[in-house]
């Protein structure tokens, strides 16, 4: 039986930053994934504002950017409709808006930042089960491993076992996006990289993202609200193979385009104030505790920032050797102080986006304030 003060379960973008983090501030932990890096997820592979943010905090923003995985454009268009859309861009003297990374890449690019001093890889193996035990969470692995932590971060995704287990979460599909999304090449893109994304309705609003990456493939994905694609019938696969050969803006582009590999579909949680995320020996990051960004869909930047956060909780955690729900419960006030806002507006927005026309118009009424407001939008939350 293994005894540590801290388990992070999961080492994606969320686990992986609270282990860096923890590091940082020379805290022993481990931290255990089922897969081994690297390791696929599926994605936009789009990095903005909290990525950046992580980064500098980290360190580790110099190396992202001299890494050739990883490519930038200065420029985001959200195409509300076809002759409406709202540019987000950098000023002159910044470098980047958006960043593209595949998240086999990234991933591994983090988890190879791990401490070799304070960190321990648990990788290969899942989590089994979790239970209370006097000395804390025993956590046991699927190979019949057993750790016992005075703490636990949950990192592990959409599915969460750890918030199941801790936190009594129940998967909530109106709080929640489903998405598809697959690799082209011989896209005709942009020189300047710009990312593409629309809205696109069926009966309700769809989301369509055009993404470039550094070896000139390009992630091509489509999604909207769960309970509302059910609602709906809608099959995403059959509405972006119809986008991409017959949508006015988008067919030219993808003449020549070929698929590489078949479609993926994953969700997107955004739960967040709707669940519990910290408790009694335990606190969730990133998709486990509902972290992404409803309506453009960041989730590996504020599952990023989660993990730094938390790990800064659990150094006080430890000073005080106090891991009481009360004691824990500000770490949800420090969440919602970094994305609270944020968040809230976002929902706000995606409720708006259900009324096309009314939606249209506040775009239109709001185009120049909003691009006005951009770079600076976008330099207090990022880098
Ligand atoms: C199609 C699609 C497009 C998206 N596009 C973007 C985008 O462009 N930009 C963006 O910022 N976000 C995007 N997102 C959201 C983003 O992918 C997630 O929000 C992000 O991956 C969350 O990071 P995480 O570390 O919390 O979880 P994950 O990345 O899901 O990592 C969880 C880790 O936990 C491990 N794990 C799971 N269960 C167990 C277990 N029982 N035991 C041990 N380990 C376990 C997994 O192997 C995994 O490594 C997109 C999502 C989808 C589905």
């Amino acid at each position: 039986m293994i005894k540590t003060a801290v388990c992070i379960v999961g080492a994606g973008p969320a686990g992986a930053s609270a282990s860096l983090m923890l590091s940082k501030l020379k805290i022993e932990h481990y931290i255990i994934d089922k897969a081994i890096f690297p390791r696929d997820k599926t994605c936009g592979d789009g990095l903005i504002l909290h990525a950046y943010k992580s980064l500098l905090t980290l360190g580790l923003l110099d190396a992202f950017l001299t890494n050739s995985k990883f490519i930038h454009s200065k420029n985001i268009n959200l195409y509300i409709k076809d002759n409406l859309n709202l540019q987000f861009k950098e000023s002159e003297d910044r470098d980047m808006a958006i960043s593209y990374g595949k998240r086999i890449d990234f991933d591994h690019f983090l988890v190879n930042e791990m401490s070799k001093q304070y960190t321990t890889c648990q990788f290969g193996s899942g989590v089994k089960n979790l239970e209370e035990v006097a000395e804390g969470i025993r956590i046991t692995l699927k190979n019949g491993k057993q750790i016992t932590a005075k703490i636990v971060v949950g990192a592990d995704g959409i599915q969460s076992i750890v918030s199941r287990k801790l936190a009594g979460f129940i998967p909530n599909k109106n709080k929640s996006s489903t998405f598809i999304s697959a690799y082209f090449n011989n896209v005709k893109m942009p020189l300047d990289k710009a990312a593409e994304i629309r809205l696109y309705y069926r009966k309700m609003p769809l989301f369509f993202y055009v993404f470039p990456l550094a070896n000139n493939e390009v992630n091509v994905s489509l999604g909207g609200n769960t309970q509302k694609l059910l609602d709906n019938n809608i099959n995403l696969k059959e509405e972006i193979e119809s986008i991409i050969k017959t949508h006015p803006k988008v067919a030219d582009k993808f003449i020549y385009a070929e698929q590489i590999g078949a479609w993926r579909g994953w969700g997107i949680p955004y739960h967040f104030k709707k669940q519990t995320i910290c408790g009694n020996r335990f606190l969730l990051v990133g998709d486990a505790a509902g972290l992404a960004n409803s309506f453009y869909k960041e989730g590996v930047g504020t599952g990023m920032m989660s993990g730094i956060i938390c790990a800064k909780k659990i150094a006080s955690c430890l000073k005080e050797n106090n891991f009481s729900e009360t004691f824990m419960s500000s770490y949800k006030k420090d969440i919602d102080n970094e994305f609270g806002k944020l968040l809230r507006f976002s929902e706000f927005a995606l409720k708006l986006a259900n009324f096309k026309a009314i939606f249209a118009g506040f775009a239109r009424f709001s185009k120049k304030f909003v691009e006005k407001k951009a770079p600076g939008i976008i330099k207090k939350r990022s880098y």
